[in-house]
């Protein structure tokens, strides 16, 4: 059985891919995160029982509890998700992008050495350092037509893109310069159960429930690309598990949609299932949630397009999302019609609702 080091296990992809570590595959894995505001237990909690999981509730940027962490649990692998991730609160406030994003994986990456060093040949041979990135490492598509490949070039727009590329620059020299057996992923948008209550797709839901303006940044005609979380936590494993060091793999969902087509879908769902509309959508023209929907000014530095090319990872390690954007959109809106009680937690807990008026 594989010992897989998780850091960021109690945000969003990390919670997911921790679910998916312990029903589908034959690991034990240890989850290390700070709980900041992004980190939320209650999303392990179908499985914080078992007893291939445990938990340590650490800084990445903390050397000494990092190397206690290896030394103690002695991982097969280490799959590195913790990161501050959200694009607005970087332009707010770059520092913890820096010292999470950078500096938290400049520790991690010394850390890994030196327990790696010290592996003998077979356990070393094995060993991985996964490290998991975004799709904004490449920075705007505009109107090229084109997609990102693992060849294409590094132009970050936002401070959080900026770090995301610093780290993929380092975990890459670790593996240049020391021979460290590294994997990177770069990854589209991903949606699903259990995403923070200010990314878009779930702010639009809660937001238009309540009756609340949906407002848009610009025109809404932003494209990502959006992948089901559970498809993404598979991908990462085969990865992980299957992937050549060394390598970058893209993961993308094929599923390229303008950020005011993912709204009035999620509308269009809502007015479907919701039979106690709120007063602003009875009282609409229509009587439709998409009534809701308000354009406001644009975020500086806002990527046009990005799409991914995900051929690699699907011709070289067979891997193929499972969801379409229409099934798996289908489903994010009726977890969350099911799992009030999960996003109040968070609603009237440590999170105050900061950034519940921005999209993104
Ligand atoms: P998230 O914000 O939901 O979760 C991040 C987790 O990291 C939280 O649990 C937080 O408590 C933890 N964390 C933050 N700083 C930490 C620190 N210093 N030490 C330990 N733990 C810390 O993020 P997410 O959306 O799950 O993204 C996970 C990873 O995937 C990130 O590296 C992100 O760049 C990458 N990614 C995200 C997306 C996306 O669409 N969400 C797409 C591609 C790549």
């Amino acid at each position: 059985m594989k010992t897989i080091i998780v850091t960021g296990g109690a945000g969003f992809i990390g919670s997911a891919l921790i679910r998916y570590l312990i029903t589908s595959t034959d690991t034990k894995v240890i989850n290390i995160d700070k709980l900041t505001y992004a980190g939320n237990l209650s999303s392990l909690d179908s499985i914080a029982s078992h007893p291939n999981y445990s938990f340590i509730q650490a800084d990445i940027c903390d050397n000494k509890a990092m190397k206690q962490a290896f030394e103690i649990h002695k991982p097969d692998f280490i799959m590195h998700l913790a990161a501050e991730s959200h694009v607005d609160r970087s332009i707010d406030g770059p520092s913890e992008f820096i010292q999470t994003n950078i500096v938290g994986t400049y520790n991690l990456l010394e850390v890994a050495r030196e327990y790696w060093q010290n592996l003998d040949d077979e356990l070393k041979q094995a060993f991985r350092f996964h490290h998991i990135s975004t799709d904004e490492v490449y920075g705007d598509l505009g109107d090229s037509g084109k997609m990102f490949t693992e060849e294409t070039p590094y132009d970050p727009s936002s401070p959080y893109s900026a770090s995301k590329a610093s780290s993929d620059h380092l975990v890459r020299a670790w593996q240049r310069t020391y021979g460290l057996p590294v994997v990177i992923t770069n990854c589209s948008n991903n949606y699903g159960p259990y995403h923070f209550p200010e990314k878009l797709i779930p702010l639009v839901i809660i937001n238009a429930l309540a009756g609340n303006p949906l407002p848009i940044y610009g025109d809404g005609s932003q494209i990502r690309d959006w992948l089901y979380v559970e498809d993404h936590a598979r991908a990462l494993y085969k990865v992980v598990s299957e992937g050549e060091t060394g390598e970058t793999y893209n993961i993308g969902g094929f599923n390229e949609k303008t950020n005011l087509e993912v709204v009035t879908t999620i509308c269009t769902i809502l007015d479907e299932l919701i039979t106690n509309k709120p007063e602003t959508v009875i009282k609409s023209e229509d009587s439709s949630f998409s009534s809701l929907i308000t354009y406001v000014k644009d975020r500086p530095g806002h990527d046009l397009r990005y799409a991914i090319d995900a051929s690699k990872i699907s011709k070289e390690l067979n891997w193929q999302p499972q969801e379409t954007f229409e099934s798996g959109i289908r489903k994010t809106v009726q977890w969350y019609l099911a799992n009030e009680k999960w996003y109040q937690a968070i609603l009237n807990g440590s999170y105050q609702g900061q950034r519940l008026g921005l999209m993104d």
